[in-house]
Parts: structure tokens; C-alpha cells; sequence
């Protein structure tokens, strides 16, 4: 634990050592989709899950043995990356379909714009390199992150044994 960390009770009995500045505030950015146009990882329980609203065959992808949503192309120029893709949830309009019709997203979507890793046995969490880059939503409202992190960290981090968000398609 570095100097500035402190720990956080999350949920009731899970706690996480939070890393980053305390005053960070987040609010996601309409029109931003940044985060969307990438691969997501699916743990096994968001498969599952997945598995109750979506063709699984059509939307999943494997990489180096773990699922992922699949990237597709989109016949559009906006809310996609630069080869012009984006995840097959992405609509036209910035929407996310899953969270839209189903009020349910896969757990990496609510992590971002933060990241966690296993540590000692402990939690942590700090807002991922890429998010400094990328993410628009950092630092634009009055929502601390550190106030609201249970909206961040959905309690079933807590029993995975490799919970690391730095996997990416
Ligand atoms: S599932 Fe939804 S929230 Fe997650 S990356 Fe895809 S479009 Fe975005
Ligand atoms: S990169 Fe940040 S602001 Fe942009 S869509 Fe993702 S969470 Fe929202």
C-alpha cells in the first residue's frame, strides 16, 4: 500500500485499497463511446448472464482462452474506433443495447474508467492508464468516484481469483 492509498469498504465486509486521488471525480460523457469501441472481458458469471440475453455464438470472441464481447465493423463513422470497429453492443446512436433492453451490462463496463489488480490478498483499485488518455468523463462533475464506488465494483470482484483488468482484445 503506497502512502496516499487508503482502504474502502465497498460492500459490507469487501473492501478495496483505493490508489487514486480521493477528490476524482467521474461522470461518462454522452457522445464519448470511447471505452465502448474496444474489447470487453467477460468473466464467467457476465457470461452467464450474457448467456440469458444474447446469442453467445454472435457476440462472444475467445482470445488467449478468455471470452471477450466481439469488436464488428460498423457501417458507420461515428462511435467506432479508428479501424472501425466498435463492441457488436454499440448502437448507432452511443447507446449500449444490453444496458438499454436488458438494464444489465457485463462487469468490465461498469470498472471503467477504473482498474483493479489482486495485491497482497487485497483489492486495488486506480483509474487505468488508458482512461487518462482517453476517457472524458474524468474530473467534469461533482461525483466523487471514491463516494460512489460500489457503482464501480460489483461484489463478485471480490471472489475472483484473477480479477486484473488489464486484459484487453
Ligand atoms: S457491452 Fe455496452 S457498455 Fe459494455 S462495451 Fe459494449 S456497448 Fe459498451
Ligand atoms: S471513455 Fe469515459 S466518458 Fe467515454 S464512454 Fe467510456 S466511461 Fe464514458
Amino acid at each position: 500500500m503506497s502512502a496516499d492509498s487508503r482502504r474502502v469498504e465497498v460492500h459490507p465486509g469487501r473492501e478495496a485499497v483505493v490508489e487514486f486521488d480521493p477528490e476524482l471525480t467521474f461522470e461518462c460523457v454522452d457522445d464519448c463511446t470511447w471505452c465502448c469501441q474496444h474489447g470487453v472481458l467477460l468473466y464467467d458469471r457476465d457470461l452467464l448472464e450474457l448467456a440469458q440475453r444474447a446469442n453467445l455464438a454472435e457476440t462472444t470472441t475467445d482470445f488467449r482462452g478468455e471470452k471477450f464481447v466481439t469488436r464488428e465493423e460498423k457501417s458507420r463513422d461515428e462511435h467506432v474506433a479508428e479501424d472501425g470497429h466498435a463492441c457488436a453492443f454499440l448502437r448507432e446512436d452511443g447507446l449500449c443495447s444490453l444496458h438499454l433492453d436488458e438494464d444489465w451490462k457485463p462487469t468490465r463496463c461498469s470498472v471503467f474508467p477504473l482498474g483493479v489488480w489482486l495485491e497482497g490478498g487485497d483489492l486495488h483499485v486506480d483509474i487505468r492508464e488508458s482512461a487518462h488518455e482517453h476517457c472524458e468523463g474524468l474530473n467534469v462533475s461533482e461525483r466523487r468516484v471514491i463516494d460512489n464506488l460500489e457503482a464501480f465494483l460489483p461484489e463478485l470482484l471480490w471472489d475472483l481469483d484473477d480479477p486484473d483488468s488489464d486484459r484487453e482484445l
